[in-house]
């Protein structure tokens, strides 16, 4: 069962215990609404806030920026949830957030008892910090920011009110995330009953089968629903080769609702490949093949044997972790990219992604243009796709966008 989690005591309604001051000439981002403080922008403060409490942001002159949440530890020292003065940052504003995040869901089609989807989506639904992915009847809750930990039970209370879900699970934020905000929170059951077993999903009519305690990130990559549908259309009739495929979300869409003429899933685990099997069977497609392999070498071995293909899909991990791996990164993109054009045939199908924030769009169509002049191919971009809407992006805070999926003929 759930373990109260320490609250804000000292500013139980909500309203600022400090002021955050920040250098001169360095409001202007703020008062443009972006939410992250960085410790280098602090000129001084006024009072000494614990960390997770209410503090106010103000110019060095002393005019009222925002509100927000303050965390000694990260170096985002302040994350911002609100710009009027008036706003006091107690539980009904948290559980207000929340509500509308889940209200948005509903606007878009997301709330069929079987759908999966993204609920909360950090800085896209202003509230930095946190996500929260439903499968079903379950809510898988993940936690980067301090000021968010302390209010689990807030933030508990709002997703059982509107979802009544059968369980809420706790999962750990990416690695280094948490150390970096000095986070310390194990997966664990925080509301309900964790699934005894894999549970099963519905995307665009299809079923797949998500392990929320053992998967990857938060069990499933939904950012790319909408991808997986939209690849799915120029697959009729195709060999379609679905590199990094996880749990073959791209393989079964392609296959199934695209009608492939068949498909090879590669993906260096082994528990991938048993969840694309697994996820193809489940929908009856016995045209998948799902294999275990490296995809640099498996993209050259493919190569070396002359094989064919009408549609590759190239969705690989985050090759960027941060902006100083940006070049190695592209390289990277260009070496899987490079071969990948190189395997299909004339008028072939190129799906490819990259996940990795600090890769920009620009960049990564960059690198495509590369492509095509080493390949000495013309590529035609029929589509450039970002994360399904239920991952909004604020305009405020474009480094939430990290998704670019490109969809191209390959002359
Ligand atoms: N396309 C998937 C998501 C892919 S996530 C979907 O729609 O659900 C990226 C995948 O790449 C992970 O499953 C990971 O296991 C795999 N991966 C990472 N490095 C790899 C490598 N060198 N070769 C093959 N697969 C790799």
């Amino acid at each position: 069962m759930s373990t109260p989690q320490p609250a804000a005591e000292s500013s139980p309604a909500g309203l600022p215990t400090a002021t955050v001051i920040l250098k001169p000439k360095r409001a202007r981002p703020f008062f443009g609404r972006h939410p992250w403080v960085l410790d280098s922008a602090i000129g001084s403060i006024d009072g000494s806030p614990a960390d997770g409490e209410v503090v106010d942001l103000a110019t060095h002159d002393g005019h009222f920026v925002a509100r927000g949440l303050w965390n000694s530890k990260s170096r985002i020292r302040v994350r911002l949830y609100a710009f009027d003065a008036a706003a006091r940052l107690d539980d009904q504003f948290f559980t207000d957030r929340i509500l509308s995040a889940v209200a948005l869901r509903r606007d878009l089609g997301l709330d069929a008892p079987e759908a999966a989807a993204r609920l909360v989506n950090s800085e896209g639904d202003d509230l930095s910090g946190l996500i929260v992915d439903r499968y079903g009847k379950y809510l898988a809750v993940q936690i980067t920011a301090l000021a968010m930990a302390e209010r689990l039970e807030t933030i508990c209370n709002a997703l059982e009110r509107a979802l009544s879900p059968k369980g809420i699970l706790l999962r750990g934020a990416e690695r280094g995330l948490s150390k970096l905000e000095g986070l310390s929170l194990a997966d664990r059951v925080v509301r309900g009953d964790a699934p005894t077993g894999p549970i099963f999903v519905e995307e665009h009519g299809l079923k797949f089968g998500v392990d929320l305690t053992e998967g990857q990130k938060t069990g499933y990559y939904l950012d790319q629903r909408d991808n997986r549908q939209a690849a799915a259309r120029y697959a009729r009739g195709r060999r379609v080769l679905d590199m990094f495929c996880y749990s073959g979300g791209f393989a079964v869409s392609c296959a199934v609702s695209g009608g492939a003429r068949s498909v090879l899933a590669v993906d260096a685990s082994v528990k991938a490949t048993a969840l694309a099997r697994a996820n193809a069977d489940l929908n009856g497609a016995a045209n998948v093949t799902a294999e275990a392999a490296d995809a640099f070498e498996k993209l050259d071995a493919l190569a070396a044997a002359g094989e064919r293909f009408g549609m590759v899909v190239l969705d690989p991990p985050k090759f960027a972790r941060s902006r100083s791996t940006v070049d190695d990164a592209l390289r990277a993109y260009h070496r899987i990219n490079r071969v990948g054009v190189g395997l299909l045939e004339p008028g072939g199908v190129l799906v490819t992604c990259t996940c990795s924030g600090s890769v920009s769009r620009d960049d990564f169509l960059q690198m495509l243009s590369g492509v095509a002049q080493r390949a000495r191919r013309s590529i035609q971009i029929l589509e450039c796709r970002g994360a399904a809407p239920d991952h909004p992006v604020s305009a405020s805070c474009l480094e939430g966008e990290y998704l670019t999926c490109v969809i191209a003929r390959v002359v």
